[in-house]
């Protein structure tokens, strides 16, 4: 067991300030884009029933773009929307040369199967990075569309200047949105990666030796103070309502005793993850609109 010094409180990694920093770049970028092509970069959210849980977030993207001047629009389908109406709306937009940009809202309604859907979105137009070519050209090191709260996970390092090449990463959560890409963008830039999982045996074991820990399970209090090497750097990725108010995946209050530094939730990866996905947008337009082009 390794003998765990509290160093304090661990240094805060607050994701705001940074997100300020990338929609003032993603601002200039839109204005510039808007000048040559007529139009500012185009975002549509697909959007199946209005009263899924994940609507809140939603209406927080379409207000961010707002706030940098792209123009994002809801593509509403009622909640009984067919598999095959979700899918023929998906491919409008990949016809639409105003849309630059295609999200869809998850999770899907369980009559939609996942996979019809992210393969129906064209790979040029998924800011998301869930399409397989995306996913693929990030297991390959190439540069794709990534994931935008993975993408969130490593910049927020990389933004704090957290040393990240040699060291042991411990990762928790192997989903295809967060876990997963997380794993695969620390292992380009060089860290030891550790994947754990719901059948991890000892998770415990793994967390004690990671110099950084980035947890991605859903699960509140899932990793406490205790758990952590001394100096370890905690990016908390999770995010759940307890007791109506906003937690992640770390106990806090333990972890920022022990940890180096450590994201808060709210106010961590979360703004991040918004921002960057600004930026993918804008990126999917000048891809799609180069220079010279017509709009
Ligand atoms: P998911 O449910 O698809 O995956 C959860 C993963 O955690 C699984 O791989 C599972 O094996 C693992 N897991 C569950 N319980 C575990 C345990 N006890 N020990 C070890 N591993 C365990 O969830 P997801 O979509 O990957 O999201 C993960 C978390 O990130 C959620 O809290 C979600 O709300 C949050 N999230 C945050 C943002 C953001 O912008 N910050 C964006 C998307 C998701």
């Amino acid at each position: 067991m390794t003998t765990i010094v509290p160093t304090g409180a661990a240094r805060l990694l607050q994701g705001g300030p940074i997100a300020a920093e990338i929609r003032v770049a993603v601002a200039e970028d839109v204005a510039t884009f808007a000048a040559r092509h007529g139009r500012p970069p185009g975002l549509a959210v697909v959007i199946i029933g209005r009263d899924a849980p994940s609507a809140v977030y939603l209406e927080q993207i379409l207000r961010g773009c707002a706030k940098v001047g792209i123009e994002a629009r809801f593509a509403e389908l009622e909640g009984e929307a067919t598999e095959a109406a979700v899918v023929e709306r998906i491919q409008q937009l990949n016809g639409d040369p105003t849309v630059d940009g295609v999200i869809v809202q998850m999770p899907l309604p369980h009559s939609i199967r996942l996979r019809s859907v992210i393969d129906a979105i064209d790979p040029a137009k998924d800011i998301d990075g869930i399409h397989p070519l995306n996913a693929g050209l990030l297991r390959l090191g190439y540069d794709g569309f990534l994931p935008a709260t993975a993408h969130a996970a490593v910049e927020i390092l990389r933004r704090s200047e957290i040393e990240i090449a040699g060291k042991d990463a411990v990762v928790i959560g192997r989903s295809a949105v967060v876990g997963m890409p997380a794993a695969f963008l620390l292992v380009k830039e060089d860290a030891t990666v550790t994947v754990c999982h719901s059948r991890t045996t000892d998770l415990a074991a793994h967390v004690s030796k990671a110099d950084i820990v980035v947890v991605a399970a859903g699960r509140p209090g899932l990793v406490t103070g205790s758990m952590l090497k001394a100096g370890a750097v905690v990016v908390d990725v999770g995010i759940n309502v307890v007791d109506g108010h906003l937690v992640g995946d770390v106990d806090f209050e333990t972890a920022r005793e022990v940890a180096g530094a450590i994201t808060p939730v709210p106010g961590g990866v979360g703004p991040l993850t918004n921002a960057l996905l600004l930026t993918h947008l804008v990126r999917a337009a000048q891809r799609q609109h180069p220079t010279g082009s017509n709009p």
